[in-house]
């Protein structure tokens, strides 16, 4: 049987104990973890008895080969063949994603539903069984992994200081396709000097001159994703990036060495924090340790104070503190983490020197 048909009989199985007659789901990756379908239009119904997909007439042949579904095919809004699916199977509770679903597309269906019948919100179901990661899954994550670091060596063993952040950002991009990855998990982040301090930056034309470079990219490869950040240094580093440098290197293996099944995820956080408030940099780490990877490039848990998720063998996530000083520029080193039995795999085979450039 395969992983997709054992998903959705899970679902099936799930729908009794949730006081269900069926479970909608149109968000495009629990869709995909259910069905396989990799469409980008469609929406799935799991009953006790049946799954169906309903798509358009573009994805008549994808669907039908990449899915165990039944698979009707609906000209117009999906929403009609959802609506007529539900009179004619006769279910009357039908559990739906309030965070992933449109107004539009629930009141749509709202309006048309037989008498009697009526929409349940459930929310982070789907989420919470993507959180453990098949070992097809796993492979997956790996392939996406390997390929983003195989592209960020090929790209900076070819760089000079003089390269604009927007040309490294497009050449890393390029070079990740080149080396098998489908497409950039989110847009590739380059940022030099003092706008290394912005977490988030976007590439600009500004050239990379002396001081830090913050790069933070990742693939999908096979539907899955992966994620890394590295750092160069254009010139030679004072003492002050070196010791941040050192300071963030510290926290991200004090909270890869906290990893194993069985912690909260907020001791792991708790982790990176510790070592940075001994270096009285603590304040200027304004993000969480880390987050869940997979369909998503952000998937829970989040590695942060919050969340209230024991880590599990099998669950992928990202390990990756920094700091950010305003005027003078950020450092965060981050990486891809498989929890296993015994504590954890780091899967990011990149080496985390500060790198001359
Ligand atoms: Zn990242
Ligand atoms: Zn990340």
């Amino acid at each position: 049987m395969s992983e997709f048909s054992l998903r959705t009989q899970l679902v099936a199985a799930g729908l009794a104990e949730r006081k269900l007659d069926a479970f909608l789901v149109a968000f495009s990756p629990n869709l995909q973890y259910l069905s396989g379908f990799t469409g980008s239009n469609g929406n799935l119904i799991v009953t006790a008895e049946s799954c169906t997909l309903f798509t358009d007439p573009r994805y008549t042949i994808q669907a039908q080969a990449e899915t165990h579904c039944r698979v009707k095919i609906v000209k117009g809004p999906l929403v009609k063949g959802v609506n007529s699916a539900i009179r004619k199977v006769g279910v009357k509770r039908i559990g739906y994603e309030p965070a992933r679903m449109t107004c539009d597309v629930f009141e749509a269906i709202k309006s048309d539903l037989p008498m009697r019948a009526s929409l349940m919100p459930i929310g982070g179901w789907i989420e919470e069984l993507r959180m453990v990661k098949s070992p097809a899954e796993i492979d997956a994550i790996r392939r996406s992994v390997n390929t983003n670091s195989q592209a960020f060596e090929y790209a900076i063993a070819r760089i000079k200081p003089g390269i604009s952040e927007q040309d490294l950002a497009a050449e890393l991009e390029y070079r990740m396709r080149r080396f098998g990855a489908s497409k950039p998990s989110f847009d590739t982040i380059v940022a030099a000097g003092e706008r290394s301090a912005l977490p988030h930056a976007h590439p600009t034309a500004a050239r990379i001159q002396a001081g830090l470079v913050v790069i933070d990219m990742g693939a999908i490869q096979d539907s899955y994703c992966s994620d890394m950040t590295r750092m160069l240094f254009a010139g030679v580093p004072d003492a002050k990036a070196k010791r941040a440098y050192q300071a963030v290197l510290e926290a991200q293996l004090a909270a890869i060495d906290a990893v194993r099944p069985g912690v909260k995820v907020a001791k792991v956080d708790a982790a990176a924090r510790d070592v940075l408030k001994g270096y009285e940099l603590d304040k200027a780490f304004v993000h969480s340790t880390g987050h869940g990877l997979g369909l998503e490039i952000h998937e829970p848990p989040r590695i942060g104070k919050k969340d209230k998720t024991k880590l599990q063998a099998g669950m992928a996530i990202t390990i990756e503190p920094g700091v950010y000083l305003e005027g003078f520029g950020g450092i965060r080193i981050e990486d891809t983490v498989l929890v296993t039995d015994t504590g954890c795999e780091i899967l990011t085979p990149t080496p985390k020197d500060l790198r001359l450039i």
